[in-house]
């Protein structure tokens, strides 16, 4: 799984980096950083709903 972001859409509130603090982080400059989450349940888990709960829907997850 591969997620990515849209950084047109997202506007730095740190929904994501809240539920998936290892995967998602935000630098000074208010830009997304991803670490590709592993395959282990908890970090597919927690991106998921970080997919679902980004309130600009400028996260996606896809097969490799
Ligand atoms: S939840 Fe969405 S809008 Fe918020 S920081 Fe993450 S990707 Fe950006």
């Amino acid at each position: 799984m591969k997620v990515s972001v849209d950084p047109d859409l997202c506007e730095a509130n740190g929904v994501c980096v809240g539920l998936a603090p290892g995967v998602f982080s935000l630098d000074d400059d208010e830009l997304l950083h991803i670490r590709q989450p592993d395959e282990s349940a908890t970090d597919l888990e927690r991106v998921s709903k970080a997919v679902q709960l980004c309130p600009k829907q400028a996260l996606r997850l896809d097969e490799e």
